[in-house]
């Protein structure tokens, strides 16, 4: 087995650091120190930002050059575009910005891939053969015969410099898509996903090798029966397109299995993506490191020969924060050194990550360094077996991206249909059944994650003189704050049992206690001042968040036992 990834990639999904120079300045020092090659922008409206095309403005051919397009097109924009035109009118200030960041990153030998979703497209595209009544037909050859080739051509005119394009086609999040059935014509009910899908990537990789670009196509699927339309359309692909894959299916939770495409997609080269930040574990806020998820995830892909692997830093949810501004920035520093040999000792990643962070204390010793290291490790480590069991129920998701859910039914939406474990793994599909006997394991689970929590803060304030001082109290704060997310979660979610769960308990006495421990919980909530990460910590532990749904499980309770 191969021990290490050819590609080693960051994706950088946060609109407010990937047009940040500064900010990415210091990401492209961490990639070129940590020999990281690849560096991803994943905005899914990003080309329609640097691009016109200007096919929609004029018939008038064009060298594709931007400020040629612009010199032909400037009164057509304030005839054309309706307000605010500013961001059509300066669209070549933005290439400029973003060709600076492109141009910083491609000097020091990084690749750059822009990353988006089709059908992405701007208003304009309401007034072209393409749409009809406010409806835009996502079967018009018109989309492959001409728009996207224009809009490939066009980009890589401008940005010669990037590497290639990443791309999902036909997933709910595109602007336009035939999933989203909204257009009604006999085209589009007659035309199954997957022929679109091959035309749609198929107009797109035309121009991408015109341009000696690579062109990667994303897995993005909700249910399992469109990941093996996804795989069947994968296999007829010209096999230089490289297929990019979440390492769990569907979304990145990291309770679920390998993701089972992995090792499926014949001879095309595969890109695996993992998301660093903690967007299902606590947004780092909670510090959760994953190394030895990181690893196995690694070592898996590298069995079924993968060849790159991919880091997400943030999320395009949650502006201006990092994996790189929490302790989670352990999980990148996994990424970018397991990818260059997947049987590194942990302890050097925290290492390259303390010393670069510069959280020693001056003047330890070597041997002091790797103490400070061992004793870290003793609360570091366990962290993620107390998200598991706070967040999700027996590896169901019960969180809203680590936030708790917005009441009792969507409590059920999360776990079952939105990212049900069930609907990839029907081997699991009991283990959210609400028996008697699972409930009293979901109860448990929950407590242990209290007490859990509580055991890692005891651990942490035991002292760690090796770090300095100010890193030290900032993390005691941060897993002081695991102790109310627990409490939290537990409240919840016992609630939440006591009322889907009611056919199997029948206790009306439990329930209305459960009831009202989350009443204390969201008082005591409404009282806590957050110690550190007011933003986004805010988000994780928020009083009116479960106010509202203490509301609706009154109303719930109330309706299944209107005796009480
Ligand atoms: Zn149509």
């Amino acid at each position: 087995m191969k021990m290490y990834m050819q590609t080693r990639a960051i994706e950088i999904h946060d609109t407010h650091t990937m047009w940040n120079p500064q900010k990415m300045e210091r990401i492209v020092e961490f990639m070129v120190r940590h020999h990281m090659n690849t560096l991803i922008f994943h905005e899914n409206d990003l080309i329609d930002k640097l691009v016109y095309p200007s096919m929609l403005y004029t018939d008038a051919k064009t060298d594709g050059n931007i400020y040629g397009i612009y010199q032909k097109i400037y009164e057509q924009i304030y005839e054309k575009t309706p307000s605010p035109f500013v961001f059509c009118d300066e669209k070549p200030i933005f290439v400029e910005l973003m060709r600076n960041i492109v141009r910083n990153a491609a000097s020091r030998g990084i690749r750059v891939f822009f990353q988006n979703k089709e059908l992405w497209h701007a208003d304009l595209i309401y007034q072209s053969s393409a749409a009809h009544d406010g409806i835009v037909c996502p079967t018009d050859p018109f989309w492959w015969e001409t728009y996207l080739p224009a809009k490939y051509r066009e980009l890589f005119e401008t940005f010669p410099e990037i590497s290639g394009v990443i791309t999902s086609t036909g997933t709910r999040e595109s602007r336009s898509s035939l999933a989203h059935g909204r257009c009604k014509c006999r085209r589009c009910r007659e035309m199954d996903l997957h022929t679109w899908q091959k035309h749609i990537i198929m107009a797109i990789y035309e121009p991408v090798k015109a341009y000696g670009k690579q062109l990667v196509v994303r897995d993005f699927t909700y249910y399992a029966d469109e990941q093996e339309g996804l795989r069947a359309g994968i296999l007829e692909l010209p096999e230089d397109i490289i297929i990019s894959i979440k390492n769990t299916p569907q979304d990145f939770y990291p309770t679920f299995p390998d993701n089972q495409l992995i090792g499926h997609v014949d001879g095309h080269e595969q890109w695996i993506e993992y998301e660093a930040m903690g967007e299902y574990y606590g947004f780092g806020v909670l510090p959760c490191p994953l190394i030895e998820d990181i690893r196995r995830r690694i070592r898996y892909a590298l069995e079924h020969g993968a060849d790159g692997f991919t880091a997400r830093v943030d999320w395009e949810a949650m502006p201006n924060h990092s994996a790189f501004d929490t302790i989670n920035a352990l999980n990148v520093y996994a990424s970018a050194m397991l990818s260059q040999n997947v049987e590194l000792p942990a302890e050097e990643i925290y290492y390259a990550w303390l010393s670069e962070y510069e959280l020693f204390q001056p003047g330890l010793s070597e041997e002091e360094k790797y103490q400070c290291i061992r004793r870290m490790m003793e609360y570091t480590e366990p962290a993620w077996e107390i998200m598991r069991r706070a967040c999700y129920i027996n590896d169901y998701l019960f969180s809203s991206n680590s936030k708790i859910p917005a009441d009792i039914r969507h409590g059920m939406f999360l776990a079952k249909e939105h990212h049900g474990l069930q609907k990839w793994f029907p081997e699991r599909q009991h283990d959210f059944d609400m028996t008697k006997e699972n409930i009293d394991k979901f109860r448990l689970e929950k407590e242990e994650s209290v007490k859990m929590a509580h055991t890692l803060y005891g651990l942490i304030l035991r002292g760690n003189p090796g770090l300095k001082a100010d890193y030290y109290e900032r993390l005691v704060r941060q897993y002081e704050m695991y102790i109310p997310y627990c409490e939290m979660f537990r409240c919840v979610a016992n609630v939440f049992l006591a009322a889907v769960g009611k056919e199997a308990l029948q206790d009306q006495e439990g329930a209305f206690h459960a009831l009202q421990e989350l009443i204390v919980c969201e008082n005591q909530l409404k009282h806590y001042k957050l110690p550190v990460f007011s933003y986004p910590g805010s988000v994780l532990l928020c009083y009116e968040k479960v106010h509202y749904f203490r509301l609706d499980a009154e109303r719930v309770l109330h309706e299944l036992y209107p005796e009480q």
